[in-house]
């Protein structure tokens, strides 16, 4: 396959001077290679355009394309996020299932591949990424390409029960049935794949990795999305050296960092905070969180709740132990750029990353990444992250029980350096060892 072009499609199209993102780093140099092409939505544009908009800069070739606003909003904040998000994350009850959601999705799924089409080559090997396009690789094979594609989910793949709540569960399985590849973050998820394609479609294991499915032969594998390990320990060296120079006072702050999204167990976490204060009272004034949740899909109703909860909760237990000197929780409804978490999350005695269904989460191996290796803070990580799989040497905890919780939080605080150095150095090779560069090229390699 090194003779054709790398093609990635991602809903959004990576912006040609921001500072780039894991997935951008790790696949820069597939795409300059090989002349290649990163094809995702951008809002600026005309959106009767078509055929698809090149754009300069990024050091590779980018392309967008439009959609027309109402398709856009069903396609993305419907479909992709009020039904395939919530299922996919434990929570179809939070699923509002509607004919013009399923029916925008696979029109913009149509329409995006209707506009790769007259760009595409034979020998190309495209690469799809997540939620948003499932159908596109269907598409593209209707209307006659015939090269290779993959598809990576970044998201969980849903349990039986969540999967059998969608609308429309067998084509779920016809639209994965048309790739060559399909790529889970873990072992979980392509568990929870076998079986409910098992149990919702046809299918029929061919060998370890292979399955005849809808009478289409498909390759599955287990690739953990990773970061830009060591950019990414450059960053927070570089704003320690930052931070010394301003002379910040060191409290015991814990951290906390992800989009306010339900599938993170904010409130969980608050709460397990709150057991802490009211089982361990000399921590009171000698421990703080410092939480991070920028705001994200709030045209969707879910979203306002959880902002609700979270807001009401932190409020409260902050009115409830905070002193004339200190709060409990800082909380930033705002995001904060990458560069500054790195020199945050060096600065946390503890990493809190807590969610009740999470794919992969960056968060967990960005903390540890982050850490001085002399004086490492702990990593407390629920066993809902895909990253549990990998990082065991976390304090792994249940985050539906607030006992627990605050039991990890407090042995973290006291944990000694010998323990803490041990724990963080096993972390650190697995985050150095599956970085996101092995993640690409992993993956494409067995796309072949
Ligand atoms: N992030 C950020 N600023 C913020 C909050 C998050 O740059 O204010 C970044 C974070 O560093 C990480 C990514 O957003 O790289 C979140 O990825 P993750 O896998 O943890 O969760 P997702 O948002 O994809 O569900």
């Amino acid at each position: 396959g090194s003779a054709g072009r790398l093609v990635v499609v991602s809903n959004r199209l990576p912006s040609g001077d921001s500072p780039s993102g894991g997935l951008v780093v790790a696949l820069k140099d597939s795409l300059q290679r090989t002349g290649g092409l990163w094809i995702g939505h951008s809002d600026k544009g005309d959106t009767g355009a078509g055929s698809l908009s090149f754009h300069q800069g990024g050091g590779f070739g980018r392309a967008s394309f439009t959609l027309n606003g109402a398709v856009y909003d069903n396609y993305y904040l419907g479909f992709s996020n009020t039904v395939l998000w919530p299922a996919f994350h434990g929570r179809a009850d939070l699923m509002r299932i509607a004919p013009e959601y399923l029916q925008a999705y696979r029109r913009a799924n149509s329409r995006i591949a209707k506009l790769m089409i007259p760009h595409l080559r034979t020998a190309d090997r495209i690469w799809v990424q997540d939620y948003h396009l499932l159908p596109l690789a269907s598409e593209l094979r209707l209307q006659g390409f015939a090269g290779r594609i993959g598809l990576f989910l970044h998201i969980p793949f849903p349990s039986l029960a969540d999967c059998a709540a969608l609308p429309n569960p067998a084509d779920l399985f016809e639209w994965l049935s048309h790739y060559d590849l399909v790529g889970f973050q873990t072992r979980r998820d392509l568990v929870n794949f076998e079986d409910c394609s098992s149990r919702l479609s046809r299918v029929q294991r061919l060998d370890d990795q292979r399955f005849r499915l809808c009478e289409r032969k498909l390759r599955v594998g287990v690739f953990p999305i990773g970061i830009d390990s060591l950019g990414f320990m450059d960053e927070a060296r570089n704003a320690d050296i930052e931070d010394r120079m301003r002379s910040l006072t060191y409290s015991s702050m814990m951290i906390g960092v992800e989009r306010l999204d339900y599938s993170k167990g904010i409130p969980q976490k608050f709460r397990a905070l709150q057991t802490l204060l009211e089982n361990h009272p000399e921590l009171i004034e000698k421990v703080d969180l410092l939480q991070v949740a920028p705001p994200t899909r709030e045209d969707v109703s879910a979203y306002r709740d959880i902002r609700e909860e979270t807001e009401h909760l932190a409020g409260r237990i902050n009115g409830k132990f905070a002193t004339v000197n200190w709060t409990p929780i800082r909380y930033i409804h705002r995001a904060i750029p990458r560069n500054e978490l790195a020199g945050l999350y060096r600065q946390a005695r503890v990493g809190l990353v807590t969610p009740l269904a999470d794919g992969m989460n960056l968060v967990a191996k960005e903390y540890v990444a982050a850490q001085d290796v002399g004086n490492p803070g702990v990593l407390i990580l629920s066993r809902f992250a895909g990253a549990a799989e990998t990082m065991q040497s976390a304090l792994i905890v249940n985050p539906h029980d607030p006992v627990e919780m605050a039991e990890a939080m407090h042995r973290a605080l006291e944990m000694p350096a010998d323990e803490r150095r041990r724990r963080h150095l096993a972390l650190l090779q697995e985050v150095l060892e599956h970085d996101v560069g092995w993640w690409s090229s992993s993956y494409l390699a067995t796309l072949g």
